[in-house]
């Protein structure tokens, strides 16, 4: 399956999938033309649009594109009441399929209450939405810190090279906090200055893998939901 970076908006990343039979998906889109753009500049239709929850900065796009190219929407199935493009809806422990690769469905509620990340095995690919951010996680607007705790720990369950496709570039930002909570990882400094270059040239500093945010990030280090709850306090408080 391959893998292509959106940006879109002033943040946001969507995610172009590839699947080796054909099939086309797209994460995602909170705009459509830029993802009609990039289609068509690669002679491509679209099959199928996946949401990982309900925000407009993820699902913006969907009507449009919808009505250009007739694919699917699918989507958290919690989240029917307010995706009125759903046509299927998805829920923990689902798979999804598209074409030969498949997804398994993880229920992630914290930022949302319906959220779901997308765990493609076979590629080693997560797909977290607004959940898991590098060095970082989506704010708190409707769960509590023990549900995104449990959450970051189904993620952190995955296998240590798993490659991280989060919903924004919010890596740099979010690393400037870290330093002040953690200033003595000299893991975490060497992600940084690898991330300052990144950003001074443009780059995305998407995907990151699971082990180099484990060892990084104090939101998956904090070691408890209490310590979590914290720390996330703070992040909310700069
Ligand atoms: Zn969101
Ligand atoms: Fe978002």
């Amino acid at each position: 399956m391959k893998i292509e970076l959106i940006p879109l908006l002033q943040d946001n990343y969507a995610y172009l999938l590839i699947d080796g039979s054909g099939t086309v998906a797209v994460i995602d889109p909170s705009e459509a033309a830029p993802v009609q753009d990039l289609l068509e500049s690669r002679g491509l239709t679209l099959d199928m649009i996946i949401n990982t929850h309900h925000h407009g900065d993820h699902t913006g796009g969907n009507a449009a594109l919808k009505k250009a190219y007739g694919c699917k929407v699918y989507a958290p199935e919690a989240d029917a009441y307010r995706i009125s493009t759903l046509d299927s809806g998805l829920k923990d422990g689902d798979t999804l399929n598209l074409g030969q690769s498949s997804a398994q469905v993880f229920a992630t509620p914290g930022h949302t209450n319906g959220h779901i990340c997308l765990y493609f095995a076979e590629d080693k690919a997560l797909f977290c939405g607004d959940t898991l951010f590098g060095l970082g996680c989506g704010r708190l607007f409707e769960g509590t810190p023990e549900q995104m705790w449990e959450s970051l720990s189904k993620i952190m369950a995955l296998p240590d090279d798993t490659d991280i496709y989060c919903g924004h570039e919010y890596t740099l930002e979010n690393g400037t906090f870290c330093l002040d909570i953690d200033p003595d990882n000299t893991d975490l400094q060497q992600r940084m200055a690898d991330v300052r270059s990144a950003r001074e040239q443009n780059l995305p500093t998407i995907p990151f893998t699971l082990a180099l945010e484990k060892k990084t990030s104090p939101f998956l280090r904090a070691g408890s939901a209490e310590r979590f709850a914290e720390i996330r306090c703070l992040r909310d408080a700069v």
